[in-house]
């Protein structure tokens, strides 16, 4: 059996063959890798070859595939019950535990996924302030809610889809676009649309149009900016919580938001989200106030288990610093490797997440990540993944580097990195 065969297959049952756009690999023109088990730091395909893998289940999957400790703690888990819809101690154990770690959070909700964290957090912004209105940043990516299908990241800027058919004229009427790294444009907004706005929704380091590092000074000020107005400020830190600091990127940069969104790495794998702030937000949620928000699945047993040993264990920071020294080692074996072949595209990186932009640009915003060369980035990818590299099948995706990468993965890495830069600008 091939990937291809199934690729057929699951067309007649799924729509695009896939349960996420990305998936499809529409944008590298090629037919999806079908993958049968993943171990470590490396992912095997149906047909027997093994990868190198740097999706890491597009950031989870911290300690990589099929971790020891982790399937030990879901067997055990599971053995006791799959879903009670009822409360159980491992989901306070759990609430303390990301409460200590970030200050910014007094109270935490769990929920399923990055998109409902991000979606009940914008109705408690406004269920709060009373107002309709939030800023959002074009490339930035919040899940698929109907608020934030307007000039996202991810698989939308991929798939070059302005907005979605099927969101309400009113619905986009409340969301309002500025420019990441821009703050005038923010105060823009804010000066036209005076008492309206609920909430800034940002993703502190840009993680779905490549990765874009935000500059001290624009998160500062968004903070400023956003409390004068009396509107939220929510981070949403589905990728960069727990990934580039222990505290996200509000220990990163030392801001502090009214509202967390949190996913990916707080799962370790199984599908967990989670939104908190300051408890005096936090109480207009029902059963203590009248912002409705609820799950049948949410704080679900095992994955409150999984998740727990996966922050635990990031307790300890020198999982930090191995990250840190593996995702180094690899941004300057690619940037020694353009320097050797007379390339200059853009690098950009913080901690373990990464992209290698196809543009001489700078990137720092948005509209610099579009100049990016898409047709290279297809080329680069087959040459990537032929020779046993997975990445992300799309220009503005992230890499992630995770504690299961090896020093020789990393050197391998670099090697085919020069060899498909080679190849592809010959
Ligand atoms: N927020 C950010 C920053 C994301 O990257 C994502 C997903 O990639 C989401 C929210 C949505 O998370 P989920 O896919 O779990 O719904």
């Amino acid at each position: 059996m091939k990937s291809s065969d199934l690729f057929a297959e699951a067309q007649h049952y799924i729509p695009g063959g896939v349960n996420s756009p990305v998936r499809a690999f529409g944008s590298v023109k090629m037919d999806p890798i079908y993958f049968e088990r993943g171990a470590g730091s490396k992912l095997y395909d149906i047909e027997g070859k093994e990868y190198i893998d740097y999706v890491c289940s597009w950031g989870p999957l911290v300690f990589g595939h099929a971790d020891p400790r982790v399937v030990g703690i879901l067997k055990k888990s599971a053995e006791s019950g799959t879903s009670f819809g009822a409360n159980t101690e491992i989901e306070i154990k759990f609430a303390k535990l990301i409460t200590e770690i970030y200050d910014s959070i007094d109270l935490i909700r769990m929920v399923s996924s990055g998109t409902e964290a991000t979606m009940s957090a914008v109705r408690l912004a406004r269920g709060y302030t009373r107002n309709d209105r939030i800023i959002k940043f074009e490339g930035c990516y919040h899940g698929h809610g109907d608020s934030f299908l307007i000039k996202a990241g991810s698989g939308v800027l991929t798939l070059g889809i302005p907005g979605s058919p099927g969101i309400t004229a009113n619905n986009a009427k409340d969301t309002l676009l500025a420019s990441f790294n821009d703050i005038e444009s923010v105060k823009q907004l804010f000066k036209s649309n005076r008492g309206e706005i609920a909430a800034v929704i940002v993703e502190p380091i840009m993680g779905n149009a490549g990765v874009i590092p935000p500059e001290q000074h624009f998160l500062e000020q968004l903070r400023e900016v956003t409390s004068q107005e009396n509107a939220l400020l929510i981070f949403d830190e589905v990728i960069t919580g727990f990934r580039v600091a222990l505290g996200g990127a509000q220990q990163l940069y030392g801001i502090c938001p009214d509202l967390t969104c949190l996913g990916k790495i707080i799962g370790g794998g199984l599908p967990v989200g989670a939104f908190g702030g300051r408890r005096e937000i936090m109480e207009h949620l029902a059963p203590l106030g009248p912002v409705y928000q609820a799950g049948t699945l949410s704080g679900n047993p095992i994955a409150m288990a999984i998740g727990y040993e996966t922050v635990s264990r990031l307790t300890d920071t020198s999982v930090y610093e191995r990250l840190e020294t593996r995702a180094a080692a690899l941004s300057s074996g690619f940037a020694e490797n353009m320097r050797r072949l007379n390339l200059s595209f853009c690098m950009n990186r913080v901690g373990s997440m990464m992209c290698m932009f196809f543009t001489e640009n700078n990137v720092s915003d948005f509209s610099a990540a579009m100049t990016a060369d898409t047709g290279l980035f297809t080329e680069y990818f087959r040459h990537m993944v032929e020779s046993g590299i997975y990445i992300a099948p799309s220009q503005f995706e992230a890499a992630f580097i995770s504690a299961a990468h090896t020093e020789a993965d990393i050197e391998r890495t670099i090697q085919c990195n020069y060899d498909a830069l080679k190849a592809i600008t010959a």
